[in-house]
């Protein structure tokens, strides 16, 4: 993991946070490559599971909801963790966590806060900052940011940032079926941002206080068992092909049923999608049926009529929910860990970033071999002619090497060098960033080469 964040700094694509002011804990800014790579995998997303779906619709719901909706969602009464002090050394600890990294998530699953402070005391678990098993009682903690709307601050109303994108959904439902033709089963996507006032941040960017989600609430008729069970299933295998897509190697994910004691109070079952991170096996994904809960509470909160119509029978009810819930950070993250390797090009070291052409910041570097003005003029003017459709890099300084290696650490897939012998074959040396060969191909035919390769 260190390598990563140190390449991630070194190279532009992840900062840490308010770094000239000394920081801010556990915050992360996507440098310029990080942003490429960030949104490459939105939008590869949002194409996946938007707008080549004839049965999905999008949206862009606001971070400031009225507060009532985190009431009917539970989100006020029950979003809190367990939280501990250290006695002696003033630690913040989350006791879930502290039993989660011991025994593993099933021996925290459904226990009360008595049940996990017990645990903690009878297996002597030690707080990770100073050793010493002394900690105060687990207290409930929300995990809602609050502020307020409105100028003087006393008298202005408290107003929460979202902690999940799937509420802005669920208000909006009625407003999708009034306006867009679609017939249950549908669903909804969002990506966005959320915030969870985290007691225990950390891992790079697994966990953070501030970060995106990328869900969708897929209704469905509550009366079709058997369907609906097949439709979690097909969710369940297009989520993980979708980050097989990706280019992830299939021995780092894997699925895990929840139990029925860790279900969260809405859900009739939930799978995750797990990737085997540096620091253990940790949630990429969950897909949770939801069933009817939150149009139910949304209905009764409301007081609006959030049924839907059947347009042949004219059947109306409220349809049931399947979530799959993403992560954009840890989908990342992911792709970041997964790609990181090192290897050597004749003798010399190399560390490269093995992304999926796809998903890379740049997708073809276009390097003149010298800074000679008729090596530049070509170069330049292959460049304005792919950049209308490809993200490329145009670079001209220093070694040739160098420059590839630099390429290679921000995982470029291709590079293409012009040199003399392209002013009279109309050709370039194509290099290949994985297996470093080699080979000349034309001017003429890059474009297509290029696409063919990202796509
Ligand atoms: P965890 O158990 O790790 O706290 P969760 O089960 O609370 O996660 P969900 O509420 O299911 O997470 O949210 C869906 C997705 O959002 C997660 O699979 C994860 O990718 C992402 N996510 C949730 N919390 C965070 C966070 N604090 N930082 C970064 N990503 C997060």
């Amino acid at each position: 993991m260190e390598k990563v964040v140190a390449l991630c700094k070194r190279r532009g694509l992840i900062f840490p946070g308010s770094e000239i002011y000394g920081g801010l804990a556990n915050t992360w800014d996507y440098g310029p490559y990080g942003v490429l790579l960030k949104n490459n995998l939105k939008n590869n997303w949002w194409k996946t599971f938007v707008t080549s779906r004839e049965d999905m619709v999008g949206l862009d719901s606001g971070i400031l909801l009225n507060s009532t909706v985190w009431e009917a969602s539970g989100h006020l009464g029950s979003f809190a963790d367990p939280l501990m002090d250290c006695k002696k050394c003033k630690e913040r600890v989350r006791g879930d966590k502290l039993i989660e990294e011991k025994f593993g998530v099933e021996a925290v699953a459904g226990k009360s806060f008595k049940e996990i402070g017990e645990i903690i005391a009878k297996e002597k678990l030690p707080c990770p900052k100073c050793g010493e098993c002394d900690f105060t009682e687990a207290r409930e903690f929300n995990l809602m940011f609050k502020t307020h709307q409105g100028v003087v601050e006393e008298e202005s109303t408290p107003v929460y940032l979202r902690p999940e994108t799937a509420q802005g959904i669920f208000i909006n439902f009625k407003n999708v079926i009034q306006t867009c033709r679609k017939r249950v089963p549908f669903g909804i996507g969002q990506i966005g941002k959320a915030f969870r006032n985290e007691i225990t941040p950390g891992n790079f960017t697994y966990r953070t206080r501030e970060f995106e989600q990328m869900e969708i609430e897929y209704f469905v008729d509550p009366k079709d068992e058997k369907g609906n069970k097949k439709m979690f299933e097909e969710w369940k295998k297009q989520a993980m092909d979708w980050f097989k897509s990706l280019g992830v190697k299939e021995e780092n994910l894997r699925f895990r049923d929840h139990d029925k004691d860790e279900l969260s109070h809405y859900s009739s079952g939930t799978v995750d999608i797990e990737y085997k991170f540096p620091f253990g096996w940790g949630e990429l994904m969950g897909l949770a049926n939801r069933g009817q809960f939150d149009l139910t509470q949304h209905e009764e909160f409301s007081k609006e009529d959030l049924k839907y119509q059947d347009p042949q029978t004219n059947e109306k009810y409220l349809p049931a929910v399947i979530e799959p819930s993403f992560g954009v950070e840890r989908s990342v993250l992911t792709v970041l860990l997964d790609a990181y390797d090192e290897d050597k090009v004749g003798e010399e070291e190399r560390v490269v970033m093995r992304f999926s052409p796809k998903v890379a910041p740049i997708k073809l570097a276009i390097l003149p071999l010298m800074k000679k003005e008729e090596l530049q003029t070509v170069a330049r003017k292959i460049f304005d002619e792919l950049k209308e459709d490809f993200q490329v890099e145009y670079d001209e300084s220093g070694a040739i090497g160098k420059r590839y290696r630099r390429q290679d650490e921000i995982g470029t897939p291709f590079a293409i060098t012009i040199d003399y012998d392209s002013l009279d074959d109309d050709s370039v040396t194509w290099r290949d960033r994985d297996s470093t060969k080699q080979k000349r191909v034309k001017i003429a035919d890059l474009y297509e080469i290029l696409k063919k390769e990202v796509n």
